[in-house]
């Protein structure tokens, strides 16, 4: 599933993430990980509530200002089902065309959508429309300095990554731009797919954009094996 049309008798694991990006005195959030309903109802090993885990580094969920959904499928948008619970002084990005799919287009309610879809979440954020928690971005955009939303389609409609200035350059959180690292190495994405065109135009800006050991993928187990850890499943990726 998370390499194109190879390998179809390898196992492979995978991880499920969520992202703090550390600056300008704030704690930025990129996307809310699994909602307890759906970690619960698939039975995911080793499942931790996203306000737990952010708890770990002293994230207080209930101080964030900025969350970040790269795409609104069950596993990035879900931490949304605890909404204002949790995140109650969030603003939220999400690109419009991402927003509209999912939220309202019939499509997006149809059989090989609605199986990684979470109705709890996408509730949540759709009672935000129209108002200034929710920011509807409309391709690459610069939200604070060092900090730019990225337009990558393919995977979904409207995925974004997100770049962000660091000590070594440039990185990106590219969330399920591609689950595992060897899709960027080998041009090769997952089996979820909206728009293969699109998403090897995405792989193109990408690359272009930052050194490949600086672009993060969504869902591979290196990122918690071979960095530093800092904290019970929670690694520094830069
Ligand atoms: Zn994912």
């Amino acid at each position: 599933m998370v390499f194109w049309n190879e390998g179809w008798n390898e196992e492979i694991d995978r991880n499920y993430y969520l992202w703090v990006i550390k600056g300008m005195g704030e704690n930025i959030i990129v996307d809310t990980g699994t909602g307890i309903t759906e970690g619960t109802k698939r039975k995911l090993k080793g499942y931790v509530n996203p306000v737990d885990v952010l708890a770990r580094i002293g994230v207080n969920a209930s101080n964030v200002t900025k969350v970040i959904i790269t795409h609104i499928h069950f596993d990035h948008v879900g931490g949304m089902e605890m909404f204002p619970q949790a995140f109650p002084k969030a603003t939220f990005y999400v690109q419009k065309k991402e927003f509209d799919f999912w939220i309202k287009d019939p499509i997006g309610k149809r059989r090989p959508f609605v199986g990684i879809t979470d109705t709890l979440a996408n509730k949540a954020l759709a009672v935000l429309e129209g108002t200034d928690r929710l920011k509807l971005v409309s391709g690459d955009k610069k939200i604070m300095p060092g900090m730019e939303l990225l337009l990558v389609p393919g995977h979904t409609i409207g995925l974004q990554a997100v770049m962000v200035n660091t000590a070594k350059g440039p990185a990106i959180v590219a969330s399920d731009c591609a689950h595992i690292a060897r899709s960027f190495k080998e041009d090769n994405p997952s089996c979820l797919i909206t728009d293969m065109i699109a998403w090897l135009k995405s792989y193109d800006k990408l690359r272009a954009k930052a050194p490949l050991d600086l672009i993060f993928p969504g869902h591979d187990v290196i990122m918690l094996q071979n960095y530093p850890k800092v904290a019970e499943d929670i690694t520094r990726l830069v």
